[in-house]
């Protein structure tokens, strides 16, 4: 890439929550292979990031380019409007068979934003079949994430989400605290309470709940027991509610479990996929629920699913998902992510110990540092580049969720670049200059 290039992308590109004006530093990469990115000039950084939760066979996977290219050679793509094909069937199967028993239906979308929107939809629509027509808001967390556009924007966390700049514009919906953090912390009573009593207050409201089981992501890294899952469950279905699950960070794997509903132990109505479902290697996502959500839909006067992208389908995504899917099936995957949750625990650990640090959890292929202060994002990067690794964090939250193939020497590098940079925090406080 040249410095020309660079250039452009500076003044041209938007990169995620970015501003134009000023723009944070960007490094050039050439290719990626494994657990290796390898910038433009050369320099290799093991990837602790996974392209956040993406990439969890690696970069460059044999098994994937061989689906991709097989499948551009048949065709990329087809409108799904009147037409189907092997790829979307293929992938919908294998959907029906690993996720919690009783998601029989699914709806292809292209984004995860897109199939949450998709999933809320879904929720109103079944709601008002059923003669609901005043269920019109949701229910959710605080602390939350659930993607970019509206529908999920508004069922992100009210402060640190983006509620205050775009009020007005995104529809206000009801929010209870989010479970008090551990996922082995015993069940808090004055916090059922309160679950008890928002349900009994705005729950007549309400189409569905909706949150991520068991980790909250980029809300803020966040681990619960599984418990107020079955505590949730049991007021949504005593308020007449339906639950959605957004596994779309937590499925295929990461927390130990093919998807987090399973430590739950039931089924929800509804549950969003997306981000690992092709490996990394494209934009796809899917919204299942169960025949019940789809035969009230089916029944009702509307008769259909008012949702239908461009992108539908799409059969590259498709096959690449099918690839991806398999393949994980065949790989150890629970050894890989087990053996990577012992690898982050242990050289997470030190950070504990360490003035600036809050916490330090680890759920299964999850490592998170808490810290005291935010971090300074373009500082902290550079020194983790300088040192041959890949690690993005955000406000005081450092963390790592490597593709499961990642060697345990590898992770012992991630995981040492992560509190080498602690500690020169600690070095520079005293004289680091205000804003540096
Ligand atoms: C990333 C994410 C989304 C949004 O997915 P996009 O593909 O970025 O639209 C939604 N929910 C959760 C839990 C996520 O982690």
């Amino acid at each position: 890439m040249t410095s020309d290039q660079l250039s452009f992308d500076r003044s041209h590109l938007w990169h995620p929550y970015t501003s134009l004006s000023k723009p944070l530093p960007v490094y050039p990469v050439a290719s990626a292979s494994g657990a290796t990115i390898t910038l433009a000039d050369g320099w290799e950084l093991t990837d602790g990031m996974a392209s956040w939760w993406c990439a969890v066979h690696g970069y460059n996977v044999p098994e994937l380019n061989a689906a991709l290219q097989e499948q551009t050679l048949k065709m990329s793509h087809v409108m799904f409007g009147g037409f189907t094909h092997e790829p979307a069937v293929e992938l919908g199967r294998r959907l029906v068979d690993i996720t919690p028993a009783g998601l029989n239906k699914i709806f292809l979308a292209d984004s995860g934003s897109v199939s949450v929107e998709v999933a809320m939809k879904m929720a109103v629509q079944y709601q008002h079949a059923k003669g609901g027509r005043q269920r019109s808001k949701f229910l959710t967390f605080r602390g939350g994430y659930h993607g970019d556009t509206t529908g999920p924007m508004s069922v992100c966390d009210p402060d640190t989400g983006m509620h205050g700049l775009f009020s007005g514009f995104i529809p206000t919906h009801h929010f209870v605290g989010r479970p008090p953090g551990g996922f082995s912390a015993p069940v808090d009573a004055a916090y059922v309470a309160e679950l008890e009593e928002v349900f009994s207050a705005c729950a007549a409201k309400c189409a569905a709940f909706i949150c991520e089981p068991v980790v909250q992501g980029a809300g803020g890294m966040h681990f619960y027991n599984p418990a107020y899952l079955r505590i949730v469950n049991d007021l949504c279905t005593k308020h007449g509610l339906l639950l959605i699950f957004d596994e779309i960070a937590t499925g295929f794997g990461r927390t130990g479990v093919m998807f987090a509903a399973e430590h739950a132990g039931f089924t929800p109505d509804i549950m969003c996929l997306g981000k690992a479902l092709t490996g990394g290697y494209m934009t796809l996502a899917a919204t299942l629920c169960t025949d019940e959500v789809a035969d009230v839909i089916g029944q009702s006067e509307a008769r259909v699913l008012m949702h239908g992208p461009t992108f539908m389908g799409n059969p590259l995504a498709c096959a690449v998902a099918v690839a991806s899917i398999d393949l994980l099936l065949a790989s150890p995957w629970q050894k890989r992510v087990s053996t990577l949750s012992e690898n982050l625990s242990l050289h997470l650990r030190p950070a504990a110990r360490m003035g600036a640090v809050k916490d330090v959890r680890v759920l299964g292929g999850i490592g998170v540092v808490e810290t005291h202060e935010p971090v300074d994002v373009a500082k902290a990067q550079a020194f983790y580049v300088a040192r041959g690794v890949w690690i993005r964090p955000f406000g005081t939250r450092i963390y790592l969720m490597p593709p499961y193939i990642v060697s345990a020497e590898e992770t012992r590098k991630l995981c040492r670049v992560i509190l080498e940079e602690l500690e020169s925090r600690s070095q520079d406080a005293p004289t680091a200059a205000p804003g540096s």
